[in-house]
């Protein structure tokens, strides 16, 4: 019988004690700061403190929306967080002061989302389509980014189809030491949903925020989770900028396993999705030049550009 593949990344713990957890890593105790309706926890920490609840995977970590894998527990009058939530979010968080890549002159590989005959969204308010935007957003970026040092490529220059393998390739090809892609959302006929949500790899062992109906099999393990870590803090530093510009309409930084264009990255990777096109208000935002721009410098910043 062949022997049963255990992730890397996978480890006995299941539900830890946050208490027990704080004193055996030196931070102070978790703070009690609601009882009801749900029992509301502060763990702080010199370099943030994250916003927790027994019961809700929503938490906030200096006041940003993320997703944890699992709703933390209740048991005997004390919050319990998932060992792999502790692992993957919560430690990579505390210990935020990373180095995007050690390269003096990065090389980034950008990618505007969709192309050719696959338009994307629609805007709610006028006749054009997620392709135009996503690459008018990373051109925009690549002149700011070049401009400062960095090695940027796109994965299309103009409106043609491209396979997300291809877009992967790109990145492979350049050597990139991270890959960002751009895109713009919709919820269909659902005009009111708003905001900005940036997603990374999830983590093995950890079910998704998302699925969109694809299977969603938390025991694989794919290239990119070799930059779990890495992964969390480039979206939440790249999420936090950008919040700054849409008037933090904030929809978190969340875990998603079936996107192609992460999945076999062999570097840090996420995934923007820069507001609503479904949305009127979002949409005319959107397809106004100086916005796009103001989303480019957002993105630059956080890359740790001083603009
Ligand atoms: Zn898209």
């Amino acid at each position: 019988m062949p022997a049963l593949r255990v992730p890397t990344n996978e480890f006995a713990g299941g539900w830890v004690s946050l208490a027990r957890w704080c004193k055996a890593t030196g931070l102070a105790a978790p703070s009690c700061r609601a009882a009801a309706p749900l029992p509301t926890y502060a763990l702080s920490t010199t370099n943030g403190s994250l916003l927790f609840r027994a019961g809700s995977q929503v938490a906030h970590w200096d006041g940003i929306e993320l997703r944890l894998g699992f709703a933390p527990q209740w048991i005997d009058r004390q919050p319990y967080i998932h060992a792999l939530d502790l692992r993957k979010t919560v430690e990579p968080l505390i210990s935020g002061n990373w180095r995007l890549c050690s390269n003096s002159a990065p090389v980034l590989v950008l990618d505007p989302g969709h192309g050719g005959e696959d338009a994307g969204a629609r805007s709610a308010v006028e006749r054009r389509w997620e392709k135009q935007f996503t690459l008018d957003w990373a051109r925009r970026l690549q002149a700011l980014l070049t401009t400062n040092g960095w090695q940027v490529f796109l994965t299309r220059t103009d409106d043609h189809e491209i396979a997300l393998s291809n877009r992967v390739a790109v990145a492979e090809e350049h050597k990139a030491d991270l890959f960002l892609s751009l895109h713009f959302n919709s919820a269909g006929a659902n005009t009111s949903q708003a905001g900005l949500e940036t997603y990374c790899l999830t983590p093995t062992g950890i079910p998704s925020t998302i699925t969109r109906g694809y299977s969603d099999d938390w025991a694989l393990e794919f290239p990119n989770n070799a930059f779990d870590a890495q992964n969390l803090q480039l979206a939440y530093r790249l999420h936090r900028t950008l919040l700054e510009v849409n008037g933090h309409l904030d929809r978190g930084v969340r875990r998603a396993r079936f996107l192609g264009v992460l999945r076999t990255q062999q570097r840090p990777a996420i995934l923007i999705e820069g507001g609503y096109l479904s949305n009127p208000r979002e949409a005319h935002r959107i397809s106004d030049p100086a916005y796009r721009q103001k989303l480019a410098e957002a993105v630059a910043r956080g890359l740790g550009i001083q603009l």
